[in-house]
């Protein structure tokens, strides 16, 4: 079972897949996509498909009712 990596878009093969939030990245493409921070499974906002860790996640779009 082949998924795709929702970062760079190629297939990600069991072996080397880093499952989170439901979704099959590459180790190295699970990274803050602001501050290029490398992410654990499980431990990262997402955003638009995207993985962010909590800080900037809160920086770019939280909390909440702070626009
Ligand atoms: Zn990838
Ligand atoms: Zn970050």
């Amino acid at each position: 079972m082949v998924g795709y990596c929702p970062i760079c878009g190629k297939p990600v093969y069991f072996a080397e897949r880093k499952r989170s939030l439901g979704r099959d990245y590459h180790p190295l493409c699970l990274k803050c996509q602001r501050c290029k921070m490398h992410l654990n499974a499980g431990q990262h906002a997402e955003y638009d498909e995207r993985p962010f860790c909590r800080n900037c996640y809160l920086k770019l779009f939280g909390p909440r009712g702070n626009r």
